[in-house]
């Protein structure tokens, strides 16, 4: 059976909801298509909100076990009750995808669940059912990548299972010091487990600034977990009691863990779409090649989110879709913006936007930076917490911002003043003459202004 659809959605995460409510929106009327039975996605199913329920209680574990350095006495490792952690993440995800739901009754959008494939030029597949578009957004993401050659083993955790919190493994190891393996090992550390980061790469987070990847690393050593950076897993073996891995380069050694976190990246697969059928071919690395609207090259399929390659981030994802909706419905957006806010929310946090030193003077720009330690910070000693930093990265002749890190309790709040900032052209002046409140986090970055402008009274 055939059925005209007017504006197609395939897949609910952040970016295809968006596509799909902003499409609503404007008088569009909507189909959208998930394999999953509730919306929102790899972000709110499985990603970005439970890792952050998760981190939220290991943070609260952190403090506790701070504060009885200041007189607060607190039972060294307090009980935990796993289910009830399970129940309150799971609970947050019922709540949102919820929601989304709701939202879409509210907006008439018609909710498929099925899986969707190109049955030609305008039309896909879900079951047993043809949908012939005017217009379709493809917003299918991305899975977790697989080491070739890893087992199949029970033991052996991809993200998703590692937010499910099966159990607290005494010994975790996990294969990946990128984001995702900073934030699962942060959970785990706190709720017990004596975890060991094993990345390839000569620092951990790869593509932050390195002092701040740094600081991170040295906070997280200090809350027991161990980091090898440089170092590759040559060999995996289930065995009966654990995994065992065989550790190669900056160390040579034999690790056992009860239980593996595979982290290694995400992969988008668009060619499970049967996209030839559309005209379309996806890039070697499985995403779909876009320009900065979603616009694939076919005028009436757009592509948006992790299935078009970039910072794989469910803010950029949710901007895509506004504006291929818009485009699609007549209007005329701007186009994405190049300034793509980062976030690790680890303990402490790690955020940057914009350009480092190196790709600005790479860029040919006379860049310089100038930095605040979180030492210095009177709200960062009242609050306990330890290391922190703000840098900025500007031009030394027009002293226009080009981008910033911040490392340190709240940096991904901090960030999004500097984002606005650089967003808007802002000059170091524009942030060193904006009063910040004291004493606050955000005076960091005003200081690290002054610094740079020689006016600093505070070092
Ligand atoms: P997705 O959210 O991946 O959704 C795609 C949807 O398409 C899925 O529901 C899938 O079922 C469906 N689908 C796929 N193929 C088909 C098909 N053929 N037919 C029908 N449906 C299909 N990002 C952040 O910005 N902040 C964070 O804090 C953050 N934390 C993360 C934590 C973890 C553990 C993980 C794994 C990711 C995290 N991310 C985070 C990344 C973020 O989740 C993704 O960037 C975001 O979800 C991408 O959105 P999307 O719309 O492209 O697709
Ligand atoms: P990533 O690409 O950020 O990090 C993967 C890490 O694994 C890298 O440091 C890489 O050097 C390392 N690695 C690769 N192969 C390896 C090997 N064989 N042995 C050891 N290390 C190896 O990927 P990720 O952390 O899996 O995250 C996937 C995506 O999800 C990213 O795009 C990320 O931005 C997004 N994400 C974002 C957030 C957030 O915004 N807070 C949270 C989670 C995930």
């Amino acid at each position: 059976m055939t059925r005209k659809v007017d504006f197609l959605v395939i897949g609910a995460g952040p970016g295809g909801y968006a596509a799909a409510f902003r499409a609503a929106d404007l008088g569009r009327k909507v189909v959208l298509v998930d394999a999953r039975a509730t919306l929102g996605g790899v972000c709110l199913n499985e990603g970005c909100i439970p890792s952050k329920a998760l981190l939220h209680a290991a943070a609260i574990l952190h403090e506790m076990s701070e504060a009885k350095d200041w007189g607060i006495a607190v039972e060294e490792r307090p009980p935990i009750d796993l289910e009830k952690l399970r129940a309150r993440k799971d609970g947050i995800v019922a709540t949102l995808t919820g929601g989304l739901a709701g939202l879409a009754r509210r907006r008439k959008v018609e909710v498929i669940q099925g899986f969707a494939r190109f049955g030609g030029p305008d039309r896909v597949i879900v079951g047993d059912e043809e949908l012939q578009f005017a217009d379709c957004v493809i917003a299918i993401g991305s899975a977790p990548v697989r080491l070739p050659g890893w087992p199949e083993d029970s033991r052996i955790w991809d993200s998703t299972a590692a937010l499910e919190l099966r159990s607290v493994p005494a010994r975790l190891a996990v294969v990946g010091g990128g984001i995702i393996g900073l934030e699962m090992a942060t959970v785990y550390a706190a709720l017990g487990s004596a975890v060991t980061v094993v990345e390839l790469g000569p620092q951990i987070v790869p593509g932050a600034d390195g002092e701040a990847a740094a600081i991170l690393r040295a906070s997280l050593e200090a809350s027991g977990c161990r980091i090898l950076t440089g170092t590759r897993v040559t060999a995996i073996t289930p065995g009966k009691e654990t995994v065992g891995l065989e550790l190669s380069g900056a160390v040579e050694e034999h690790v056992e863990a009860d239980a593996v976190i595979q982290a290694v990246g995400r992969r988008a697969d668009a060619g499970a779409l049967d996209l030839a059928k559309a005209g379309l071919e996806a890039r070697a690395d499985g995403t779909l090649a876009v320009d900065p609207y979603g616009r694939t090259g076919k005028a009436n399929i757009y592509a948006i989110g992790d299935v078009t390659g970039g910072p794989m981030l469910a803010h950029r994802a949710t901007h895509q879709g506004k504006i291929a909706a818009e485009l699609a419905s007549g209007h005329h957006p701007a186009p994405l913006s190049a300034l793509i806010p980062s976030v690790a929310y680890t303990r402490p946090e790690l955020a940057w936007i914009g350009q480092s030193l190196d790709q600005a003077r790479a860029a040919g720009v006379k860049a310089r930076a100038a930095s605040f330690p979180w030492q210095a910070s009177g709200r960062n000693l009242t609050s306990g917490a330890g290391a922190g930093l703000t840098r900025l990265v500007y031009c030394e002749e027009s002293k226009r911002l080009l981008g910033a890190t911040l490392v340190g309790t709240n940096a991904g709040e901090l960030l999004a003043e500097l984002t606005l900032a650089i967003e808007m052209g802002a000059r170091l002046e524009d942030v060193a003459l904006t009063v910040h409140a004291h004493p606050t986090l955000s005076e960091t970055v005003a200081f690290a202004a002054e610094r740079a402008l020689g006016t600093l009274t505070d070092l």
